[in-house]
């Protein structure tokens, strides 16, 4: 499968020892993964973080939510189940939240551009999203309450295209096209994306701090 593909391709193994259980389709029966519409209880998707399972309803069935339950599990494989403070809850792609859940929500919806997109696409839209993480626009609420953000602040770290108007520019990306995955994988204990400003610092060196921030301010998640 292609998000096992790219893993492997850049040197990480991002199999469990034990694999990925994924319930399809999910139904009100099972008991998981719900939520409300209407003030009704409706079957929905979703990865469970202190084992990874998965459990799908059939509208979900494309690769685009496939590879965004699977950025959870593995995200909670690599923080030994411990999610951001106030992720896992209920959650539309258009509005804020809190920092953890844009910050759980908005790797998981990187994970899909990431597999299907090299970092020199051109107007990235994954099918199923049906946003362009180089630039979503305004629709989307700003900072890092809102996952789209988060989703195109790593958009950023990964791709080569340089966006934005100076001094609010993107000019940088990693080289390696695993380290925009890698470095979030790896430094686990974190609430928010702009606790990633000094994280890719430390990474990146002191004379990077200000394209770093640059970078986040494009995507507006230098912000809470
Ligand atoms: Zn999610």
């Amino acid at each position: 499968m292609a998000l096992w593909r790219k893993f492997k391709k850049h040197g990480m193994n991002a199999l469990r020892d034990v694999p990925v259980e994924l319930t399809f389709p999910n139904t009100l029966a099972s008991g998981k993964c719900q939520i409300q519409q209407g003030g009704m209880a409706v079957a929905w998707s979703c990865s469970q973080a202190a084992d990874g399972k998965i459990w799908l309803i059939s509208a979900h069935a494309v690769p685009g939510v496939v590879q965004h339950e699977l950025g959870h599990s593995i995200h909670a494989y690599y923080w030994n189940g411990n999610m951001p403070s106030g992720s896992g809850i209920q959650h539309k792609k258009e509005n804020c939240y809190n920092p953890g859940l844009g910050l759980s929500e908005g790797f998981a919806t990187f994970m899909p551009y990431w597999v299907q997109f090299e970092p020199d696409a051109v107007n990235p839209v994954e099918a199923r999203y049906n946003f362009n993480i180089e630039t979503p626009g305004s629709g989307f609420c700003l900072g890092s309450s809102n996952e789209v953000r988060v989703a195109s602040t790593f958009w950023d770290v990964y791709d080569k295209t340089q966006d934005g108007v100076s001094p609010i520019k993107d000019t940088w990306y990693f080289t390696k096209p695993y380290a925009p995955v890698s470095t979030f994988l790896k430094n686990p204990g974190h609430n928010a994306m702009y606790e990633y400003m000094s994280v890719y610092t430390a990474i990146l060196g002191n004379n990077m701090a200000l394209p770093i921030v640059n970078l986040f301010m494009l995507n507006t998640t230098q912000l809470p």
